[in-house]
C-alpha cells in the first residue's frame, strides 16, 4: 500500500502542470497585479507618492523572500539626467534583488518596469497590463527561485521611469553591479496579461539565434501562442528597442522581450485589472518561467 501511494505521488510530481501549479502562486500573482494597479497607487508616475508605494511594496517582497542586493534596501537611486548613482531620495529608483547561483556566477537579468503614467485631472492611468503585469510576474519568479536555488545567479530589476524614456534601464546599465559580460540573457516583460488573439510575443531571437533553443521547446508545449518575432524581420514590427531591453541590446547583450500587442486600453485610464485576462496572464507567466527553467538546464 505504502509503495503504491509513493508511486502515485511520484507520478503527480512528474506531471509538469502539477509541478508548476506548486511553484507559481497564482493567487499571489493576482494579488500583486491588483495592488500595483489599484487607484491607491495613483498610476505610479515616477517621483509620485504612488510610485513610492510601489517601490516599498516590491522592496518588502524582496526582503520577505530573503533576496539580497548590491544596493542598500534594494534601492538604486538615479538622476533623471545622467543615470549615475545618487543617494538622493528625491530621485527615481530601481528596485534590485539578487539570488546567487549554486553553480555559476553567470547572470540571468529579469526586468520589468513598475512605473506608469500617473494621473491627468480626475483620470488615473492604472497601468494594470502596462506594467503591473510584468512586475507581478517578476515577483513570482523571485519567489520561485528563492524556494528553488538556481544554478545561475538571478538579478531581479523592477525598473522606474520607463515611460519617460527607458531611464531606469539606462541607469541600471550605467551602474551595473557586476561585470556586464556575466549577463547571459536579459528577460524583459512589459504587458503580458491580455491578448485577444491568445498570442504572446518573444522578441529578440532574430538578433540572438542562440536563444531559440530556450523558446522553441516551450512554444511546442504551450496552450498560448508563443510567437517568435516582431524583432524587425521582413514585414514585421520591430520591438527591438520598444522597452527596457533596448539599452542592453545596444550593448549586444542577448535579450528576450515578452509582450502582447497594443490594445484598446493601452496608455488609457481603462488599463485596469478587471480588463486583464487572468487565464492568459497566468499561462503567460508560467510560460516565461518555463523558459527560465529551460535556460537553467543549459550547462555552461
Ligand atoms: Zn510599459
Amino acid at each position: 500500500m505504502k509503495t503504491v501511494r509513493k508511486a502515485i505521488l511520484f507520478l503527480f510530481l512528474l506531471a509538469p502542470g502539477f509541478l508548476i501549479g506548486q511553484v507559481l502562486d497564482k493567487e499571489q500573482l493576482i494579488k500583486d497585479i491588483t495592488y500595483l494597479s489599484s487607484p491607491k497607487l495613483e498610476g505610479r508616475a515616477t517621483l509620485s507618492e504612488g510610485n513610492r508605494l510601489a517601490q516599498s511594496y516590491i522592496a518588502e517582497r524582496f526582503h520577505d523572500l530573503e533576496l539580497t542586493s548590491q544596493f542598500q534596501d534594494f534601492i538604486q537611486y538615479f538622476t533623471m539626467k545622467g543615470g549615475r548613482r545618487t543617494q538622493d531620495q528625491q530621485n527615481p529608483a530601481n528596485i534590485i534583488g539578487f539570488i546567487p547561483g549554486s553553480e555559476t556566477d553567470t547572470l540571468i537579468l529579469v526586468m520589468a518596469h513598475y512605473d506608469h503614467l500617473g494621473t491627468k485631472g480626475k483620470d488615473i492611468f492604472l497601468g494594470a497590463d502596462d506594467n503591473a503585469s510584468g512586475t507581478a510576474a517578476l515577483l513570482a519568479f523571485a519567489a520561485h527561485f528563492s524556494q528553488h536555488r538556481p544554478k545561475h545567479s538571478y538579478l531581479f530589476a523592477a525598473l522606474d521611469a520607463e515611460e519617460l524614456g527607458l531611464l531606469g534601464s539606462k541607469a541600471l546599465l550605467a551602474d551595473f553591479p557586476f561585470p556586464l559580460d556575466l549577463v547571459k540573457v536579459v528577460v524583459n516583460m512589459d504587458m503580458i496579461s491580455r491578448s485577444e488573439t491568445n498570442r504572446l510575443y518573444a522578441v529578440g531571437s532574430r538578433h540572438y539565434p542562440q536563444l531559440k533553443k530556450y523558446l522553441l521547446p516551450i512554444k511546442e508545449n504551450s496552450s498560448i501562442d508563443l510567437y517568435l518575432g516582431n524583432d524587425g524581420g521582413t514585414g514585421e514590427k520591430d520591438w527591438s528597442n520598444a522597452s527596457d531591453h533596448g539599452p542592453f541590446h545596444a550593448k549586444s547583450i542577448p535579450f528576450i522581450y515578452f509582450g502582447v500587442d497594443d490594445h484598446e486600453d493601452y496608455h488609457k485610464p481603462t488599463d485596469s485589472v478587471d480588463r486583464i485576462d487572468p487565464d492568459f496572464y497566468t499561462k503567460a507567466t508560467e510560460l516565461i518561467l518555463q523558459v527560465l527553467l529551460q535556460i537553467e538546464r543549459d550547462i555552461l
